[in-house]
């Protein structure tokens, strides 16, 4: 039985050759993918690919992202260490605990139950006591604990779903996957004084987020 710390060098690895040469540089968010155990969040078949340069299938026709992809993102979201958290599309929890290690409280939002349970037991093992979890549709956000700092939608949606805008803080900033079904743009959405101001950070593909303010099933 291989350990997790086993994998230390691979994450040392990703960092170094994935990361960045591509640009990320926040050193929090660099230390987080440092960190965070990646190949507990793949089935066990696919151990060996936990740290290569792609996604990966989570099971229920949904992936992990690529790690470039998953720091980017998080950069983007410029976190500090104070901030709530807003996360939709749970999927293994793997984004869930770099937000984890970088904020004061992540709110997560899965809509496959399945996905949200097994996530919610990593999560658990590797000890992270700062995360809620809601099985449900995030496109109508999680109204109880807005409004966020940050939010971040890890599903490709047609448009900006109305709710998230509405429930982030002043301030804050919504990192989207935007487009249509196949292919998108990453946006980061700036709320400043009432207004939305919009960042293209390039194109992406995610599955799709369904639900009412998203894709039809
Ligand atoms: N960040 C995840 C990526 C998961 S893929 C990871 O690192 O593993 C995207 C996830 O979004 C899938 O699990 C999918 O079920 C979920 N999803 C799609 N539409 C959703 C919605 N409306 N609300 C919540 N989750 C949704």
């Amino acid at each position: 039985m291989v350990s997790s710390s086993d994998y230390r060098l691979a994450r040392e690895k990703m960092v170094r050759d994935q990361l960045i040469p591509r640009g990320i540089r926040d050193p929090r968010v660099l230390e987080a993918m440092g960190k965070v155990p990646r190949d507990r969040f793949v089935e066990e078949a696919l151990v060996g690919e936990a740290y290569n340069d792609h996604p990966l299938p989570i099971g229920h026709h949904q992936t992990i992202s690529q790690p470039y992809i998953v720091a980017l993102m998080t950069e983007a979201l410029e976190l500090k260490g104070d901030e709530k958290v807003l996360e939709i599309g749970t999927g293994s929890g793997y984004q869930t605990a770099i937000l984890a290690e970088l904020a004061y409280r992540v709110y997560t939002v899965e809509r496959i139950r399945a996905l949200m349970v097994e996530a919610r037991k990593t999560l658990g093992q590797l000890n992270y006591h700062n995360v809620l979890f809601k099985a449900f549709d995030g496109t109508l956000g999680w109204e109880e604990y807005a409004p966020y700092e940050a939010i971040i939608v890890t599903a490709g949606a047609p448009g900006l779903p109305q709710p998230l805008l509405d429930q982030l803080a002043e301030g804050g900033r919504l990192v989207i996957p935007t487009g249509n079904r196949s292919s998108q743009e990453l946006i980061k959405v700036t709320r400043k004084r009432g207004r939305y101001m919009e960042k293209n950070l390039g194109g992406c593909r995610f599955v799709n987020l369904i639900g009412i303010h998203g894709w039809k099933e």
